[in-house]
This record gives structure tokens, C-alpha cells and sequence, in this order.
């Protein structure tokens, strides 16, 4: 009894705590979502078909759907999100930390979804045609933003540097992109890099 007695209040306080910051992602989730409404992106891919995954990213699907190769650059996000913030946050409760990693992503897929920045991409990339993300995809990519969050939190530091580089290798390998060439292609094209992409 005693135990229990000094354990309960305390369950409370967690629980309270965990809650605020569960419930501002929430809102903030949701208010992205009307956000890249109002700027015009769809709901969903124009082939109408439902499955999750869209595996090839040389075609219409990519970043249209749920998850694609992509999803991965978001998970790095994450790591690099909770790394910075534990550096620049370090007085605030983990849980804000959270908070603040997915609002950063959040706002970043905003950005990303402004026409000035589709507009880039398409002149940049191999997005050829691109339109923007899909509502559901950029919501796909705040999730997957707030798992690589957590991932770095269970891995710890080395073990997440070492999930990045091997992660970067693999998207190169597999899809001629990662989030390293996403950055430098979207800041400062190079002719190179992007027949190298073109040609897969
Ligand atoms: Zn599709």
C-alpha cells in the first residue's frame, strides 16, 4: 500500500507531462495539414490507387503516397533533430524536445510545399513533374521525422551516426538520392550529380 501510495501521484505527474506535448504535436500535425490544404496540394496520388508504399521513385508515385524510399531522409531528419535539440534544448524535458523536432519538421514540409520551393526542385532535381507532396505524404514524413526521433533516443549518439551513414550509403545505392545530395542539389544544383541521377 505504502508503495502504492507514493508511486501514484507520481504516475500522474508523468502522465500529465507526456500529455502536453503529445497534444501540441497533435494540433500542430493538424494545423499542417489545413496549412498545405490552403496551398493547394492534394490529398493524395492522382492514380487514385491506395497502397501505402510507393517503391520506385521514378514515377508519378513518389512522394505521393504514405511512404517511399524517402521516408528514410525524414527518419534522418529525426536523429539530426533530436541531436541538435539535445544540444540547444538540453534544460528542456525530452518530451518538448519531441515537441519542438516534430514543429521543425512540420514547418519544413510547409516550406518545402511552397510553389518557390517546388518550383526549385523540379528545375533541380529528377522530380520531373513534381507538384508538390501529397497531403498525406507530408503528414507521412512528420510521423516518420518523430520515429527517427525516438530512434536516435534508444540508439544513443554513435550507434544513430552510424544508422545515418548506413542509411545514406543504402538510398544512394538504391534510389541515386539521399537527404546529403537533397541539401546540396536543392542549394546548389550540380549538371554532374544530376545525370548521374537521371541515368539509373
Ligand atoms: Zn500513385
Amino acid at each position: 500500500m505504502h508503495q502504492q501510495a507514493e508511486s501514484s501521484p507520481g504516475n500522474r505527474v508523468s502522465a500529465r507531462a507526456a500529455l502536453w506535448p503529445g497534444l501540441a504535436a497533435v494540433l500542430v500535425l493538424g494545423l499542417t495539414l489545413f496549412e498545405l490544404r490552403h496551398q493547394g496540394r492534394s490529398w493524395w496520388c492522382s492514380c487514385g490507387q491506395w497502397w501505402p508504399w510507393a517503391g520506385d521513385v521514378w514515377t508519378l508515385h513518389n512522394s505521393q503516397h504514405f511512404a517511399d524510399p524517402y521516408s528514410l531522409t525524414h527518419v534522418l531528419h529525426g536523429i539530426l533533430l533530436c541531436g541538435v535539440l539535445a544540444l540547444a534544448g538540453a534544460r528542456l524535458p525530452w518530451r518538448w524536445r519531441f515537441f519542438l523536432a516534430v514543429l521543425l519538421e512540420a514547418a519544413w514540409e510547409i516550406f518545402e510545399n511552397t510553389e518557390f520551393v517546388i518550383q526549385r526542385y523540379r528545375e533541380a532535381t529528377l522530380a520531373l513533374g513534381y507538384m508538390g507532396d501529397s497531403v498525406v505524404n507530408s503528414m507521412g514524413d512528420v510521423v516518420f521525422c518523430a520515429l527517427g526521433f525516438m530512434i536516435a533516443r534508444y540508439l544513443g549518439f554513435w550507434r544513430s551516426a552510424v544508422f545515418c551513414l548506413v542509411t545514406e550509403c543504402l538510398l544512394l545505392l538504391w534510389i541515386h538520392d539521399n537527404l546529403t545530395l537533397n541539401i546540396v542539389m536543392l542549394i546548389w544544383p550540380m549538371e554532374a550529380i544530376k545525370a548521374w541521377q537521371m541515368a539509373h
